[in-house]
């Protein structure tokens, strides 16, 4: 379950909202979606979502590299925190708990899912691509930091916007030493 309580905090010199010291912005889900559409009607679905997959998994590796000093966490549970973090910011309900966490590799569940939400159950296409960087960004984060040469990558794999119960992205290795 989400916990509604993420620290923001607003200065008042500049307006900027700050999360664990990270400026974050808060935006209306609509307008959002009225941008990921547009682009993704401009881009092609394909390259949009590779350049998605590649933003996303910067920014989660960046991420956790910043929660991991701030928060003084290591190894899983800093991608725990983000999967945390993420539910608790209005994307969907992430339930890592499939991953093992020797290899990295398992599914990640999302339910109520934000793009599901906007865009419906009936899409007959999966939705969430947007999310397939962020679990394989972190895991590499922690295996990194870990000393480990492995990767994984993840693609989601069920989409409530199929029709299916919830949404799913399965976190493979890509390589191993
Ligand atoms: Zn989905």
């Amino acid at each position: 379950m989400a916990d509604p309580q993420v620290p923001i905090d607003v200065d008042s010199d500049t307006g900027v909202w700050r999360t664990d010291g990270l400026p974050m912005l808060y935006v209306p889900r609509h307008f959002f979606m009225t941008n990921h559409a547009m682009i993704e009607s401009a881009l092609g679905l394909e390259t949009y979502a590779r350049c998605l997959y590649q933003a996303g998994y910067q920014a989660a590796y960046a991420w956790c590299a910043h929660e991991a000093k701030v928060q003084g966490l290591s190894g899983m549970a800093v991608f725990y925190h983000y999967m945390r973090r993420l539910s608790q910011r209005g994307w969907g309900l992430f339930d890592a708990t499939g991953v093992d966490e020797s290899t990295g590799c398992g599914p990640v569940v999302l339910r109520h899912s934000c793009f599901v939400l906007h865009f419906g159950t009936n899409a007959r296409r999966k939705l969430c691509y947007m999310c397939a960087g962020w679990p394989a960004g972190a895991l590499n984060w922690v295996a990194t930091a870990a000393g480990k040469h492995s990767k994984v990558q993840a693609t989601e794999t069920l989409c409530a916007g199929e029709g299916h119960d919830h949404c799913e992205f399965l976190v493979e290795a890509t390589q191993s030493t």
